[in-house]
Formats: structure tokens, C-alpha cells, sequence
């Protein structure tokens, strides 16, 4: 049993006990509820636990398609319920309460119960939060004004958070199409909509039209063309309107594309899925006769949509001499290998492509066949390539971030560039966070150290406030720089510091060993193998330094949401985390975390000494410049501005 289990006197236990045996009994209510209404729906928990268990999976591979309120974090009916009734108040209120009665309404974590005390409400009743929860920069976070020339934006993508989402990709899709509502434009999300995605998250549901997709394939040699039945839905998620295409599956026996439990994977093939996707996409836009100012694509699943708009529609009439194509680029690791007769799923013959200048894939230049590769396609055939932050634009040009496919960045130089991306700072707000025990703001921080102690008692850590906390919450993968970690595990442990990992994936035997081994028992060490949105929530808002030690990073938001969550973060300094993270002892203005180049253990190392000692040596700066970290601005407003320009500049192209 932990210190503060000890301390707990019998008559705290039993009320206490009582309280959740109560709070059991409405969870199991609501639950039984719940399983009824939904049971042919997927929630995100569930799914993710799932993949918790599968310790090969990593995090990109896992589905997050859920119904589930974003808090959740494996917590329940009552406790999503009880916490988005205690947001509500709080964000009703204005008085601030103070530490003593934020302390007393927490339902502290002891004994038996602190195995997954993450997945309950953290308090009795709903908590007033401080003054400063209005600030600047907290809340909805964007600055909302109207840009002069209000657009028409069409995201044709493969994810869109938070129903439809496996990685980052999703949450640019949505965090930039809100954000470019707000400011006045028209904007609509293009998606498949896939088996997974339960009609209930789509706010007004409605088929719009069917229509026949040219699409076509090649058999003993032969292209023969066809056409696909597909349907196109309508509706909004998160505010932002959706139009949802899929086959029309009872109208092709055959075709089963983004049927499924999960968004990638699923028995069909995925690159003749998105293909023809694409197709219905460009197709859906000439026949309603609606086509945008702008295709805003991305990743290499909806790159051949630029291949097609210039090949096939464009000059066509029906206003589709309009639209400019954007490409945006999230991940280079991924671009889209496909064979020449594979691409005849569009409706068009592979070959078209094939030549050095359009799609071919120069590696295989003289193979038979030749390849595609759609990604290549997309920089070749958009008027402008975007990748999320300028610092990895720059390492794919010049440091070899893009492999093979940098020599075509290179050529394309002139339309390609890096817009930072932002946070959701809607759902990352820690004056409002109903996963914490206490709420905080820039203006009154006191909630951070009650955060501190929560987590502290609840995994069996020494509570100690002295003792800084260093975290680490990540995907478990070669690029996050597992080594590195690793070893800063140890140098916290023998330096007077406290470690917790919160992470899943391939990578994680090390980690395995140590939770196994020498950190059994340790109160200074606490390594959880999963993924948890709610655990992740408190280990940021209890967490003094927050580590992101990437190999590469293009962008990442784990630095942002722990500076918004109060923390200081220490980073390997690459891609987006060189372009987010200041040296406080490089620029003693604008520092707001710990940075290092190299990728030895000695590297991470001296910084993160360095940063331990200046949280034991000098705790006001310490607190200072935690609250100057929670009023940053990490919005989505800064990159809509950047992209704003960058559309308005395409409708300026001949
Ligand atoms: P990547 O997309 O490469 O995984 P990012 O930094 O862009 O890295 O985004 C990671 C996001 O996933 C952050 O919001 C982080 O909090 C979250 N995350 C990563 N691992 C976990 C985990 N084990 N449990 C909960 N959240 C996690």
C-alpha cells in the first residue's frame, strides 16, 4: 500500500467505499443501458483496448471510431456522464475556488482501487475553476474573425477525428476544417464512409444522391470498364459538414470496399478501395454541379485525385475548370505503391501515368511492370504540397527526411512548404478537463500541484512535490526514440526524480523488462503499457517535464498539450518539435522547454539533469514559466492563417 493508503484512517475508507460502491452501482446501470443501445457499435476504448492487448499492434494501426464522448478514456457511462455534467458547470462558472475545498472534493485514489483509478470521475461534485480560465489563449482558442474572401473547401481525406481517426491525420482534417469555418469559408470533409463509423455520430444523417462511378479493371490483359453504384450521405460531425461516400453494397454484390470493423485493414483491397474512392469524390462534385474553389487532399490515399482532376475533369464544363488541388503530406513513410493495371479501379488506364514526369515510380524503371506511386502523382500533379511544420519540410528536402521521393520534392521546391499544425485546444483545456481531479489555468495554478499529488498517490508513487515528475506518453515505435527514453528512465530514477510512461507498441520489450524487473516495487517509477486518453490527460497535467525525444517528428502535439497542461517539455530537437521547442537556456525570452541535437544517451541525458536541477534549484522560475507555457497560443488559428494564404494564392493560378 502506498504512503497516502496508509494514512487513510478507517473512517475515510469506509465513506469512501461507500461512495463507490454507489458509483458502481450507477455504472453498471448505465452501462447495461448503454451495451443495449450500441451493441452494434464500435467504441473507441473498447477497439483500443483491443489493441492494448495485441502487443504487436502499434497505436497508427489501432481504429478510433467511436461514440464515445472524447473523455472517456475507458471510464464508463457514469464517469463520461458525472464528468461532462462537472465540465458543464465549470465552464458555467467564473469564482474561483479555493485549494483547500478543491482539495476535499477529490476522490483520492488509495489502496485496492488505484490500479485503474483513471477510469472513474476524479471528483465528489462539479468544481468552480479560477478567474483566469477565460484567458486569451484557453477555451475555443482561435481568435475568430472572418477572412475577406470567404472559399469553398473540400477535405477529401481518409480519416476525421474523433470517430474516424487512427493518427494525427484525423485530427488535422477536423482541428483545420473547424477552424477555417469559423472564419467564414465553406468547408466540407469528403470521406468514406465506412462500415465502422456508426450513423449515430453524424449529426442530420441523410442520403444526398447515388451515382455511377466510371471504374474499370484489366482481365487476361484487357482493360474492361464498368460502372460503380455509390452513395453519397450527408450530415455534419463536430460541426463541420460531411459527405460520406460509399458502394452502393447491395447494388454490387462484389464490391465490399470499407466494409469492416476497422478503417484500414479490412478484407478487401485498400488500394482499389481508395482509388475508386477518389474517382466518386471528383465525380459526386460534376454531377451535383458544386464544384469547390479548392481540393484540399491527403496522404497518398487521395493523392490520384490531382491525377484525375487535371487528366480527366478539368476543362470538362460544369464549373470543374475551377477548383485548385492542395496536397498535404503527413507522413512520408506511406506513399502508395500501385500497379499500372491496379489504377484502371479509377476508370483510366495506368498507363496514362507512367512516364518519369507524371506518377511512375522511378525505382522501378526498367522492372516489369514499371510501378505507380501515388504520392509522387500528388506533388507532381497539385498546385501546392504542404507538410505539417517547416522544420520537416526543410529535413525532406535537404536531410534526406523524404527518402527517394525528396529528389521529386526538390524538383517541385517552388509550390512546397510547411505550415505548423495546432492543437484542439478545445479538448486540451485544463480549466475545463473533466478527466482531472482539479482544474488549473495560467492565472491560478494551484489545481497543478493537486494533479500532481492525485497521480502520485494513485500509482503508488512517493508524494512529494519536490520531486520533479518527468513523463513520457507515447506511441512505443523506433522514431519516438526508444533508446533514448529508456534511458532517461534510469537518470531520473538515480537523480532524484520521478519517471512515468504511459505508451503502446512493437518497441516496448525494454520497457517490458524494467516495469518486470528493477521498477517492480519502485516509488519512483511507474511504467503502464497501453493506451489510455484519460490516464494521458492526468500524467500531462501532473507532469513538471514531459519528454518527446523523436528521431524525426513532423510535427507533434504531445510538446503543445503538455505546455498547455503546465508542463515544460524536453526534446529531441527535429521537425516539429524544432519548430514548437526553445532552449530556456538558449533564449532566456522565448525559451519554453529543454532541446537537444544528437541521439546518443549522453545527449538526452545532460539536458534532462540540467532541466531537473533547475526545477529543484529554482522553483518561482520553474512556476513562472509553467504559466506562461499554459498561455501559449497553440490553436488552430495561427495554421488556418497559413493556410488561408495558401488558398487564396491558388485562386490567383491560371
Ligand atoms: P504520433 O501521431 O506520431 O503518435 P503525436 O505527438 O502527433 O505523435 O500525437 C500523439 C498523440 O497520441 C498525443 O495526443 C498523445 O497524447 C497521444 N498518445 C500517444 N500514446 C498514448 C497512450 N499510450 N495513451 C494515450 N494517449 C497517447
Amino acid at each position: 500500500m502506498s504512503a497516502a493508503g496508509l494514512k487513510n484512517d478507517a473512517d475515510n475508507i469506509r465513506q469512501r467505499l461507500l461512495l463507490l460502491r454507489e458509483q458502481n452501482e450507477i455504472l453498471k446501470k448505465q452501462l447495461d443501458e448503454i451495451r443495449g443501445l450500441q451493441n452494434a457499435q464500435v467504441g473507441t476504448e473498447e477497439i483500443r483496448e483491443e489493441a492494448d492487448d495485441d502487443e504487436e499492434e502499434e497505436h497508427v494501426d489501432s481504429v478510433s471510431i467511436s461514440s464515445a464522448a472524447p473523455v472517456a478514456g475507458g471510464g464508463g457511462a457514469a464517469a463520461v456522464a458525472e464528468a461532462e455534467a462537472a465540465a458543464a458547470a465549470r465552464a458555467a462558472s467564473h469564482s474561483s475556488p479555493s485549494l483547500s475545498a478543491q482539495e476535499s472534493n477529490i476522490i483520492w485514489p488509495f489502496g485496492a482501487d488505484r490500479v485503474d483509478f483513471w477510469k472513474r470521475a476524479p471528483c465528489k461534485t462539479p468544481m468552480p475553476v479560477g478567474p483566469g480560465w477565460a484567458s486569451s489563449a484557453g477555451g475555443a482558442g482561435w481568435q475568430i474573425k472572418p477572412d475577406p474572401v470567404p472559399l469553398q473547401i473540400a477535405h477529401i481525406t481518409a480519416e476525421m477525428a474523433p470517430h474516424a481517426k487512427v493518427g494525427g491525420l484525423g485530427d488535422v482534417v477536423t482541428g483545420l476544417a473547424k477552424a477555417t469555418r469559423s472564419r467564414g469559408h465553406n468547408v466540407q470533409v469528403v470521406m468514406p464512409f465506412y462500415e465502422c463509423l456508426p450513423d449515430s455520430v453524424v449529426t442530420d444523417l441523410r442520403l444526398d444522391t447515388t451515382f455511377d462511378v466510371p471504374s474499370g479493371r484489366f482481365w487476361d490483359g484487357r482493360a474492361e470498364s464498368f460502372t460503380r453504384k455509390y452513395q453519397a450521405w450527408r450530415g455534419s460531425i463536430e460541426g463541420v459538414e460531411v459527405i460520406l461516400l460509399r458502394p452502393d453494397w447491395a447494388a454490387s454484390s462484389n464490391c465490399n470496399h470499407f466494409k469492416g470493423e476497422r478503417i484500414y485493414g479490412g478484407s478487401y483491397n485498400e488500394v482499389e478501395a481508395y482509388l475508386t474512392f477518389c474517382r466518386a469524390g471528383l465525380e459526386y462534385f460534376a454531377v451535383t454541379n458544386q464544384a469547390p474553389d479548392v481540393f484540399h487532399i491527403h496522404e497518398w490515399q487521395c493523392a490520384a485525385v490531382a491525377l484525375l482532376y487535371w487528366e480527366v475533369y478539368h476543362g470538362r464544363g460544369g464549373g470543374m475548370d475551377r477548383p485548385r488541388v492542395m496536397l498535404t503530406i503527413h507522413n512520408m513513410g506511406n506513399t502508395g505503391e500501385v500497379r499500372q493495371d491496379e489504377f484502371m479501379a479509377t476508370g483510366v488506364d495506368g498507363a496514362v501515368f507512367a512516364e518519369i514526369d507524371k506518377a511512375l515510380d522511378e525505382r522501378t524503371i526498367g522492372h516489369n511492370p514499371e510501378r505507380l506511386n501515388l504520392l509522387k502523382g500528388g506533388i507532381v500533379y497539385s498546385n501546392v504540397v504542404t507538410t505539417v511544420s517547416p522544420t520537416y519540410a526543410e529535413e525532406t528536402l535537404t536531410q534526406g527526411g523524404a527518402g527517394w521521393l525528396g529528389n521529386v520534392l526538390k524538383k517541385y521546391e517552388s509550390k512546397y512548404c510547411g505550415v505548423l499544425n495546432g492543437i484542439d485546444q478545445e479538448s486540451w483545456d485544463a480549466t475545463v478537463d473533466p478527466a482531472l481531479p482539479a482544474n488549473f489555468s495560467a492565472q491560478n495554478m494551484g489545481g497543478k500541484a493537486l494533479c500532481k499529488k492525485y497521480l502520485q498517490t494513485g500509482l503508488g508513487l512517493e508524494v512529494n512535490p519536490d520531486k520533479p515528475l518527468v513523463a513520457c506518453i507515447s506511441r512505443l515505435v523506433p522514431q519516438k526514440g526508444i533508446h533514448l527514453i529508456e534511458h532517461a528512465v534510469h537518470v531520473t530514477a538515480q537523480h532524484g526524480g520521478q519517471f512515468v510512461l504511459l505508451g503502446a507498441g512493437h518497441a516496448d520489450g525494454g520497457f517490458r523488462s524494467m516495469m518486470n524487473g528493477e521498477y517492480r516495487d519502485s516509488q519512483d517509477v511507474k511504467i503502464m503499457l497501453m493506451y489510455n486518453d484519460a490516464l494521458s490527460r492526468l500524467i500531462f497535467a501532473a507532469a513538471d517535464i514531459v519528454l518527446v525525444p523523436s528521431m524525426f517528428e513532423p510535427c507533434g502535439l504531445t510538446q503543445m498539450i503538455a505546455m498547455k497542461y503546465g508542463a515544460l517539455p524536453l526534446v529531441r530537437s527535429t521537425g516539429g518539435l524544432a519548430d514548437t521547442v526553445v532552449d530556456v537556456d538558449h533564449d532566456q525570452t522565448h525559451g519554453n522547454g529543454f532541446s537537444f541535437a544528437g541521439s546518443h544517451q549522453g545527449d538526452i541525458e545532460s539536458t534532462l539533469l540540467r532541466a531537473m536541477k533547475r526545477y529543484k534549484e529554482d522553483p518561482s522560475w520553474w512556476r513562472t514559466r509553467a504559466q506562461a507555457n499554459v498561455d501559449t497560443d497553440w490553436s488552430w488559428g495561427k495554421s488556418a492563417d497559413g493556410y488561408y494564404e495558401l488558398y487564396t494564392a491558388l485562386q490567383n493560378l491560371d
